[in-house]
């Protein structure tokens, strides 16, 4: 990014379950950058559905007030409730609208191949549109046209961009067959959210993959992983999505450096595989795993 700041005012989530352990970790490894990045300032904000259960409201104003103030977010994750709940919304769904977060980028990538490994090859840029609208035509079809028109009312600057196109229930069976044709998918939130755990298994774990909500002027990082109510305060959740999600909000807000130094740290304990959380086969804590991760970066 062009702009010059002289601190880093980040507003953090963790909300519900396993939220409250992961945003922390995301935060020591904020921490660890030094110099790469403005001094970090940290604001920790409520919301969520423990809250609600307190509170009788999900997201309060001052949460809202405090990210209008803030450079960047990072959310957790919150608990659903099994039953719809009078007076309950989900606060990640309404920051979304109010912040004007119109994007939910989810790269899902499998740690790179060690030495003597076959070589990736990624070489092409194609983006797939995936969408139903052989029986869903109004609204998918609305989605279909409107991510063609992109390109197209762009006078050229997307050439290099070849846009294929899915039907959903193929992109699944595609995705699990033959991953590597995907560079991009683009979908609507159901099949994206549906999509993106799917991929999360062909890598290993959902504990490992990030995301950034973004708009034009606010960007929030948020692990895809939910709050993951069967494990939650026992210390053994996978920090890394979140440590990753604090990458992409750095490399999107032009901190590159930084979040190269946190990609790569967390590369090299993956590959080492001797500290893991369980997710992954292993038997470390969230603790164990974050400290390895910051005394790499
Ligand atoms: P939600 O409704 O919020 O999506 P969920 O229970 O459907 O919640 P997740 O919370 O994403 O979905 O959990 C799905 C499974 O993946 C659970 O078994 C959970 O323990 C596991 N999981 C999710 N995140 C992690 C993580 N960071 N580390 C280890 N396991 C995880
Ligand atoms: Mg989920």
């Amino acid at each position: 990014s062009t702009v010059t700041r002289s601190k880093l005012r980040i507003g953090l989530i963790p909300a519900d379950g396993i939220g409250r352990e992961v945003i922390p970790a995301a935060q020591t490894a904020i921490e660890a950058l030094g110099s790469d990045i403005p001094k970090p300032e940290f604001t920790h904000l409520l919301a969520g559905f423990e809250y609600f259960t307190r509170a009788g409201e999900a997201l309060p104003e001052e949460t809202v007030e405090a990210l209008r103030e803030s450079d960047c977010a990072l959310f957790g994750s919150v608990s659903s409730p099994s039953k719809k709940v009078t007076g309950y919304s989900s606060p990640i769904v309404a920051l979304r609208k109010i912040l004007d977060l119109y994007a939910n980028i989810r790269p899902v990538l499998a740690v790179a191949d060690v030495p003597g490994g076959k070589p990736r090859v990624d070489l092409v840029v194609h983006v797939t549109i995936i969408h139903k609208s052989n029986v869903l035509s109004v609204t998918d079809g609305l989605f279909r046209e409107t991510v063609r028109a992109v390109p197209a009312g762009a006078a050229g600057r997307y050439d290099d961009i070849t846009i294929a196109e899915q039907l959903v229930d193929s992109a699944v069976y595609r995705l699990f067959r033959e991953p590597q044709i995907y560079d991009i998918m683009v979908a609507p939130n159901l099949y994206g959210d549906i999509l993106s755990d799917a991929a999360a298994a062909l890598v290993g774990s959902l504990g490992l993959v990030p995301s950034i909500n973004a708009g034009d002027d606010f960007v929030m990082g948020e692990p895809v992983h939910g709050s993951a109510p069967d494990i939650a305060g026992q210390g053994i959740a996978n920090p890394i999505a979140s440590i990753r999600s604090a990458a992409l909000m750095l490399r999107h807000l032009g901190y590159l450096k930084g979040a190269d130094r946190i990609d790569s740290a967390v590369d090299e304990v993956v590959r080492e595989g001797i500290f893991l959380t369980p997710d992954l086969g292993g038997s470390s804590k969230t603790q164990e795993v974050t400290d390895e991760i910051v005394k790499r970066i």
